[in-house]
């Protein structure tokens, strides 16, 4: 184009004008212009060709059919024996895209109107090949359609890209599952369906219980491998026309539809209780046990919309999680309430070490051969401004839930070193940890910190741990105590009794106390199975070389029982109840006997020695 241009503007300038050109001149132009043409269609033709389109031409009249290089080489025919015609086109095409490809051509036709049509290869030239076809109509000079021109183009690999894409973006990579926004979309014509059926539908969100200790524990494959295999079993165990999704981390949707519902949900739900859970043997390694809580909303009672009834089944769910899991909850308007002031108290959670709303409180620890005080346990308050006084037993599962349980645990093990420091009589302070603080690795660190920053002896202090820490990941535990140990701190375990940890756990592990479970002194009498239990694991202890102490103990017959089958360590309401540490001056300060007679709010110790309750 540039070129022809110029060759006009030059002879544009030419004397004598434009109409007495030199011959030569002219063949030159000629030449030129058809040299510059030839090389532009040639050009159009690679790039038809890189685009794999070809084009056809079918005249009204006569169906006499023209079609382009690029069309023959597309379809693989021979421009030399292949004679082109609307019906070879046709047969080029899939049987079932035939008619669509008639009716199309005759549309354009009668209706002077471009269309298009996507449509598969025969058997001959590919029956996965997809062709994508334009076709225009062409008029002659008074408007009248002479022919239709097609222009078509292999979109197999573009299509494919596509659907891959649009997969994608609806599904969850990890699991193969719809995702949320998918999810949502479904919904939509599910609950458009189901109105115009007058039907319910159920909508149950699942939540794996303790997810996100399996990641903590055994990193992120091993949690995307129980994530594909709870996938893999909800799958399994609901009907063709339902829907599972993965809405989240730890988070699957099931959509129930066209069943007699609210029976139907609570049936499916409690299969999957059953059939879901279990356990799950990692990469040929650790054994985790699988468990979930499912909430459950119904479609028009619940909520009408999508997002709606989804959030309405997270409630439920939310109130599960709340009443110790692996359980399934049907979403009542009372459970908004509930939800609301879960949140409430995790928000106010957040904001309670800065808002200085925590403070500890000391329990005595007895020896039952001496009569003497061997030191005392720091448990957790929360005084909140909002909530009042809230039990360690509520808020230690949020704080972990929520993630603070690390700089919270640090605060008391601080507070609680520097308390000991200023006792006069140099006894133990036990400290709680939760499986929390031991799987975030650096609890060793933060010990030996704590004890150079505060002054206390290591042999002062003592941590608490339970059995549900080894449970789950012993390893790791087990790398952790023995940090924590070679720093000279020693290792109770607490609340034994209540897990299942066997005794070879046991023996791996380097305890140096058994705690044995309130639980088992509540109905302590001779002859009770309590007794016999309790029995069992003085008995344990002895063989192991590790001193027993029993927590709870209330009474003067379970403190006479137990020093007569040999327990070690006493702690409970008898001995003393949880209260300020003020209130023990007699114990950690030897002259702190006199100073408390002198106290007229304080009861002075009686032959149990029992503080006054906080
Ligand atoms: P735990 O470690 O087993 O603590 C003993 C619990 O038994 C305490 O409840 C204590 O107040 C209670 N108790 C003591 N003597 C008696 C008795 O004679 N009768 C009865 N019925 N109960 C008695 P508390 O303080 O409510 O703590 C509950 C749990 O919260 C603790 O159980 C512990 O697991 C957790 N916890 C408390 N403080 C902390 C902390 O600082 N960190 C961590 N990680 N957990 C803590
Ligand atoms: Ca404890
Ligand atoms: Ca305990």
């Amino acid at each position: 184009m540039a070129n022809k241009k110029m060759a006009n503007k030059k002879m544009a300038n030419k004397k004598p004008g434009p109409n007495h050109r030199d011959p030569v001149d002219r063949l030159d132009v000629a030449r030129q212009t058809i040299g510059t043409s030839t090389e532009a269609l040639d050009e159009l033709r690679g790039i038809l060709r890189i685009a794999r389109i070809g084009s056809w031409r079918v005249s009204v009249d006569n169906l006499c059919t023209t079609w382009s290089d690029e069309m023959h080489e597309l379809v693989g025919c021979d421009p030399r024996s292949f004679v082109p015609s609307l019906d070879a086109l046709i047969q080029l095409l899939a049987k079932a895209d035939r008619i669509k490809f008639q009716t199309a051509f005759a549309s354009v036709v009668e209706h002077r109107q471009g269309g298009n049509i996507e449509s598969r290869g025969n058997d001959t030239i590919g029956a996965d090949r997809l062709f994508w076809t334009d076709m225009q109509p062409e008029y002659d000079p008074i408007g009248k359609i002479v022919a239709v021109r097609g222009v078509c183009q292999e979109i197999t690999e573009r299509k494919s890209a596509f659907e891959r894409i649009r997969h994608l973006a609806c599904h969850d990579p990890l699991t193969g599952l719809a995702n949320r926004a998918h999810l949502s979309e479904q919904l939509d014509h599910i609950l458009a369906d189901a109105s115009r059926r007058r039907e319910s539908v159920a909508v149950l969100c699942f939540d794996l219980d303790g997810f996100k200790l399996i990641n903590d524990l055994y990193g992120h494959a091993a949690g995307d491998e129980v994530l594909r295999e709870m996938a893999k079993r909800l799958s399994a165990h609901i009907r063709e026309t339902d829907i599972v999704a993965r809405t989240g981390g730890d988070e699957f949707v099931v959509v129930q539809v066209a069943a007699q519902q609210p029976e139907a949900a609570q049936r499916l739900a409690a299969r999957l209780l059953g059939e879901l859970m279990g356990t799950m043997v990692l990469a040929g390694q650790s054994e985790v046990a699988l468990s979930t809580s499912i909430g459950i909303a119904f479609y028009p009672d619940d909520a009408t919309t999508p997002d709606d009834l989804l959030a309405r089944a997270d409630h439920a769910l939310y109130g599960v999680k709340n009443d110790g899991r692996n359980n399934f909850a049907i979403y009542d308007r009372s459970m908004e309430r509930e939800y609301q002031e879960r949140r409430k108290l995790e928000h106010d959670l957040r904001l309670a070490l800065q808002r200085g709303e925590f403070s500890l409180v000391y329990q005595p620890m007895l020896c039952t051969r001496r009569g003497t005080f061997k030191g005392f346990e720091a448990l957790l308050r929360w005084n909140s401004l909002v909530h009042g006084l809230v039990s360690p037993e509520i808020f230690i599962g949020i704080a972990e839930s929520i993630g603070i349980m690390g700089p919270l645990g640090a605060w008391v093990l601080r507070t609680a070193c520097a308390e000991a420091t200023r006792w006069v009589n140099p006894l133990k302070v036990a400290v709680n940890v939760s499986p929390i603080q031991i799987q975030q690795g650096n609890l060793a660190e933060i010990i030996a910190e704590t004890l150079a920053s505060t002054g206390l002896a290591p042999d002062r202090l003592e941590i608490e741990v339970t059995e549900s820490l080894l449970i789950r990941n012993p390893e790791r535990a087990l790398e952790t105590l023995r940090q924590i140990k070679a720093l000279g701190v020693r290792i109770a375990m607490d609340d034994f009794g209540t897990g299942y940890s066997s005794l070879a756990t046991l023996r791996a592990f380097p305890f140096d106390k058994l705690k044995v479970d309130r639980s088992f002194v509540k109905d302590l009498g001779e002859g009770s199975e309590s007794l016999a239990i309790i029995n069992a694991i003085l008995g344990l202890g002895r063989g192991l070389r590790l001193p027993v102490v029993v927590e709870g103990v209330e009474t003067e017959v379970q403190a006479a029982i137990l020093r007569r089958c040999g327990c070690d360590e006493m702690q409970g309401y008898l001995l003393g109840r949880p209260s300020p540490i003020d209130r023990f001056d007699m114990i950690t300060d030897p002259d702190g006997l006199m100073k408390n007679l002198c106290r007229s709010d304080t009861a002075p110790p009686g032959r149990t020695m029992a503080a006054r309750p906080a």
